[in-house]
């Protein structure tokens, strides 16, 4: 099964606020450069489309309600939509961003005759604790599973077995065939493969040419063969990391910082949680044109918490940005080492003060929105002092 809430940034919006419900809503970032990452069906009636400039978006509909990101509230979301299906169906799930991921139900379904009856009830339970809308996949491996999905939304449980591909899947146009990109679609167009069937019947030497090494990993696919193995994710025991994919490549430095900030907070609960402290932070990164970017820093004592994690980051982060684009971005943090090893090396003075963190946290956010170290706490101006 593959599972993916519908409009999830859009939803969370409501969720807060629900008097926007109905109104043509974008979420996006309200600056020069800020792109659309989702809209509503509403705003779409005017033309909106993910991925469009936010001006632009104005101008469609000068009505258009714009929210930002809000990450602490998507995540806080997500964790909810992923526990439950932990908990009440399975924990072989494979969680692909966000928003989505693959379960493994072949046990689950073996014993159940009406299975299309089954995911509706799911996907009834799911909102009925989430209040979240998602539409479902089935197949006998994930590519269908995830074109099932896709296939009707909201709310939409589509089976894919092998017998229905040709009457699902053929009328489907090439861009609509998941893992195929904006780059590749023009180009199989200009050889006549303009739907998923044109695509399934062709064997030219020159669709071979376009797709490649990945020619017969898509042709299996549609026949309905190919991967089908949900992989949970396994934390390695050397370090954590966590990243996110933006829905559209964004310059932003804001939503960039936001995101920041949100994997230094998930990497340090998952440090906390394993009761483990490291000593070198990593900012990872992915632009554009999907290469990745790493940068580390070493920390002089081993740590867990959030604001030094996102102080690290950020300190490497700002180094590198210049207003390029991003594809990915999270954080990392690793030559982890347990936790209560770390206090036998530091003094009691040296000894985090964990109810100073939060206001820390707000200096420094400070700062980096004004991109200029003009507040500070004073207890470190008084440190300072001292030293001096
Ligand atoms: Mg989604």
């Amino acid at each position: 099964m593959h599972i993916d809430i519908n409009q999830f940034f859009a939803a969370c919006a409501i969720l807060k606020e629900p008097s926007l419900k109905g109104k043509p809503l974008i979420i996006a970032s309200d600056t020069r450069r800020g792109i659309v990452s989702t809209s509503t069906y509403e705003a779409r009636k005017y033309g909106i489309y993910s991925g469009m400039p936010t001006y632009l978006a104005k101008k469609a509909c000068k009505d258009v309600i714009i929210r930002s990101v809000d990450f602490a509230f998507y995540h806080q979301k997500s964790e909810e939509f992923f526990t439950y299906l932990k908990n009440n169906v399975t924990d072989v799930l494979e969680q692909v961003s966000i928003d989505e991921a693959y379960l493994d139900l072949t046990d689950i379904l073996s014993y159940v005759t009406d299975k299309y009856g089954y995911l509706q009830s799911l996907q009834q339970r799911i909102f009925q604790v989430t209040k979240l809308q998602s539409s479902i996949g089935l197949a006998n491996n994930k590519f269908l599973a995830k074109m099932g999905s896709d296939y009707k939304k909201p709310m939409g449980i589509t089976i894919i077995t092998k017998d229905r591909i040709q009457e699902l899947l053929y009328p489907l146009k090439i861009k609509d065939f998941w893992g195929i990109g904006k780059k590749t679609y023009p180009k199989l167009n200009e050889i006549g493969i303009y739907t998923i069937g044109d695509l399934a019947v062709n064997e030219s030497p020159s669709l071979k040419k376009i797709l490649g090494k990945f020619y017969d990993e898509v042709k299996a696919w549609i026949r309905g063969e190919g991967d089908d193995e949900v992989n949970p994710v396994q934390r390695e025991a050397k370090s954590i990391s966590s990243t996110s994919t933006f829905l559209y490549d964004t310059s932003d430095y804001e939503e960039l910082r936001q995101m920041i900030l949100q994997k230094s907070k998930e990497i340090s609960q998952g440090a906390k949680k394993d009761k483990k402290v490291g000593k070198t932070v990593t900012l990872i990164l992915k632009d554009a044109s999907f290469k990745s970017i790493t940068r580390s820093i070493t920390l002089s004592e081993p740590t867990n918490d959030y604001v030094v994690i996102y102080d690290k980051a950020m300190e490497l982060f700002d180094k590198l940005f210049s207003s390029q684009l991003f594809r990915l971005a999270g954080v990392g943090l690793s030559s982890l080492t347990d936790e209560k090893d770390k206090y036998v090396q530091m003094t009691l003075l040296d000894a985090p003060k964990e109810n100073k963190a939060s206001t820390k946290l707000l200096v420094k956010q400070l700062n980096h929105k004004v991109k200029k170290n003009i507040l500070m706490l004073a207890s470190d101006l008084k440190e300072k002092k001292d030293a001096s």
